[in-house]
Formats: C-alpha cells, structure tokens, sequence
C-alpha cells in the first residue's frame, strides 16, 4: 500500500496545508476524515440523481433507489452477511444499538434474565441497557476490566470472560475495539466467550463502531446475531450508521419506527410489514449518506488492505508509545506490552495536568487530539483515571505527524513543569 498516495486521497489535508495552516489529526476514533470519492458521491447525488427512493417510477427516482440499495449490497458484502437484507440503514451505532433494546430486548427480556457487557463499553452500548434492565427486570453483568498486578501499571486485562456465562445469560452485548483502551480481547476470547454464550441461548451483539475502519469484521466468522457501526469512523459521512441483524431473527424483531415506506398493508384500524430491511426503515432515509457508505467501501476494498493497515498502525503506535514511556508522569490506559499492541489508538493521563489543558495546548498548535472521559466515564473512573488524552491513528497519519505531537507535548509538559 502506497501511504502517500492514499494520504493525498484525502481532501483535507493538502486544502488545509494550502492555506498555509498545520494539520495533524490525530483523532480518527472519533470521526474518520473522507476521501475525494466520498465527497463526490455527495455532491454527484444531489447534482445528479436527487430524488426519494423506492417511490418515484422516473428516471432520477429509479437511480436514487438503484444506487441506495446498491450501498446496502456493498455493506452486506463488506461485512459478508448472507443477504442484502439483513443490512438496515440507521443514524449510526448509538441508534443501531437503541433499536435493538427497544424491539428485540423489551420484548424478550424478563425479571432475572442476564444481559453481559464489558467494563470497558461506550456509554452508546450501556445506557440502552441501563434502561432495558429497568423496563424489563433483567440484569446487567459486566466483565471486569482490571489492571494486571504484575504488568506496568495501566495495563489492562480480562481474564475467561466466558465463566460469567450462565443458563440466564440472554445477551451478550460487547465492544469489539474499545474506544479508550483498544484492542481488549486476548486471541481468540471474544470468539470463545461468543461460543459459549451461544451454547446457552444468547443472543450476540457487537459494537463494531471503532472496528471497522481497522479490522475485517466478519458477521459469519464471528457467529453473531447484531452488529452495530457507524459510517463516518470508516471514511463515510455522518448520519448514516448501520445495524446488521441475522435473517433468522427479522420476524422476532419490531420495527423501531413506524411510519411511511415499511408496511405491507395497512387499514384504520391496523397494519403488517413489509420484510426486511423495509420493515425496519421507516421514512425517508439518509439517502446520500447512505449511497456515500457504499462508496466508501469501495475505497477501503479497492485501496485497502486490513493488514497492511494494521502493521502501518502499530507502527506508529509503538513509535508514539516509545515516546511516551520516557516521560515518568505519563500514565498510559491500555495494555502496553509490545506483544500484543493495539495500533489504533492511545489514551493516557499526565500526573499533575489535566487532560483538557493539554489537548487545549495542542489544538492551538494545529494538532487535534481528544480529551476527556470519552464516553465511557465508569471504565475511566474504574481504571483510576479523571480524564485521559487520546492519540487515534486512521490510515492517511504518517511518522511525521507523531513527531509533531512528541515535540509539542514536550513543550507544553514543559510549561506545566512536568519534564
Ligand atoms: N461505540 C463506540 C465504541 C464508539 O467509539 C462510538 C463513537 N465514539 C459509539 C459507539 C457511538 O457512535 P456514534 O456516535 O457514531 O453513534
């Protein structure tokens, strides 16, 4: 993979370097930047082919609708889904997962019934569960995340998740990439916790928001019954999200919302469906953003490559991390040993400054990094930590941009006194 050549991809950076502006964007966990054929996609859309979908028997109707569904293909390929229609478009993850709790959960959930999550869970793929627990009397266990006494401090561990496990487990609804820590599965432990929460009845979901743009998600591989993930952490716009569901659940699971486009027939008095996805995409859609995701997994599959993006990562992870390790007060949040190495992202503390005054220092200085609990406040708290930085790589960074952020941290470190 040509580094370079997928960077100049990307619009963003040469128009900002143009207007003689520094840009190091290191924040791509929370919104990944597009490249110029998603850009185009939009405004080819609007210029072109704007018009509603599965309604308008004319041409631009009938190109809206074909190149609509045509991203819906693209996606259940992308993630090898058996069939088109086990796609449904959403917002995003926070809206993926909040469908399922409110259709699939409310209905089958009972007082006592488990529903298992990790610690370390995004406040997206926890507060839907906070709430399913109290409509429905079920329980939420989490899988502790805890600091392994043994290894340098800050770093993380989970130990047989699969021993939480129980013949009430009716859920298992867990991160696949955190979005503070990482990579938090051992090799093999999430498919193994997976097997045997199936073993039990439970149902699988995933939350492949910091996944996708990194790793190949596989729907079968992971023997999984939802997946939730946002467009815009994989180089599509925002608004449009997507919640996979396994064919053999689309008639246990309601539709979310009710409306135009999603029924079969409907009387004054009542209605029935239409089959998935239909049944599930009530109103008009995201229509451009939707048809910008499908472009966008025509760039990862035709530019990209999981494990080139992966050793390009870790490279500049461990490249970061041999920097941070220097600096005494640095305290890191994640398993930083370097034989499993996360790649995608690094969040740390410095004692004695906080998180948001050194982020502050570096937006002023043309580099963007996150600050903050970062939506996961019980994992933060848990681990010891106010607020954290966080460092997130995306395909288009360079070892440049990691010696700008090593340089200006120094300088502001040096600031607070701290080196
Ligand atoms: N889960 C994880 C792991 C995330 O990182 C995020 C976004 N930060 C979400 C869920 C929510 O995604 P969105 O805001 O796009 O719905």
């Amino acid at each position: 993979m040509d580094f370079k050549k997928i960077r100049s991809d990307f619009p963003i950076f040469s128009k900002i370097e143009q207007m003689g502006r520094k840009f190091v964007y290191l924040d791509s966990a929370a919104t990944t930047h597009k490249p110029q054929q998603v850009v185009d996609s939009i405004v080819d859309f609007y210029t072109l082919n704007n018009a509603n979908v599965h309604r308008g028997l004319y041409d631009s109707g009938e190109q809206a609708t074909a190149l609509y569904e045509g991203a819906r293909e693209k996606v259940a390929k992308f993630i090898n889904a058996k069939a088109s229609s086990e796609i449904i478009f959403t917002s995003g993850t926070t809206e993926s997962i909040n469908f399922v709790a409110q259709t699939w959960a409310v209905s089958n959930l009972k007082p006592g019934d488990e529903i298992l999550l990790t610690q370390a869970e995004h406040h997206a793929n926890l507060l839907p569960w906070q709430r399913v627990a109290k409509q429905t009397g079920a329980v939420l266990k989490f899988i502790p995340i805890f600091c392994h006494p043994e290894l340098d401090s800050g770093s993380i561990q989970i130990n047989s998740p699969e021993h939480l496990v129980t013949s009430r487990t009716k859920l298992v609804a867990v991160t696949y990439i955190s979005n503070v820590l990482g990579d938090i599965w051992n090799k093999g432990q999430l498919e193994n916790l997976i097997k045997n929460a199936k073993v039990q009845g439970a149902k699988i979901l995933i939350d492949a928001a910091q996944a996708v743009a990194h790793r190949k998600v596989d729907v079968q591989a992971l023997d999984v019954d939802f997946i939730a993930f946002s467009g815009h952490k994989m180089f599509a716009p925002t608004g449009i999200g997507v919640l996979y569901i396994k064919s053999d659940l689309h008639d246990q699971v309601e539709p979310y919302k009710l409306g135009g486009g999603m029924v079969h027939s409907v009387s004054f008095e009542s209605a029935s469906w239409a089959k998935s996805p239909h049944k599930f995409e009530a109103g008009t859609p995201a229509i451009a953003q939707a048809i910008g995701l499908g472009v966008a997994v025509d760039y990862i599959s035709q530019n990209l490559n999981f494990d080139q993006i992966a050793e390009h990562e870790v490279f500049l992870y461990k490249k970061l991390l041999s920097e941070l390790v220097k600096i005494k007060k640095i305290r890191i949040a994640g398993n930083i040993s370097e034989a499993e190495p996360h790649g995608s992202m690094v969040c740390f503390a410095v004692d004695g400054v906080h998180a948001h005054d050194i982020a502050g220092y570096l937006g002023g200085k043309g580099i963007s990094v996150r600050a903050g609990h970062h939506c996961a406040q019980p994992l933060v708290k848990s681990l010891g930590f106010e607020s954290l930085v966080r460092v997130s790589f995306g395909v288009y960074n360079t070892e440049q941009d990691v010696d700008t952020f090593v340089t200006e941290l120094s300088e502001v470190l040096k600031i607070f006194g701290v080196v």
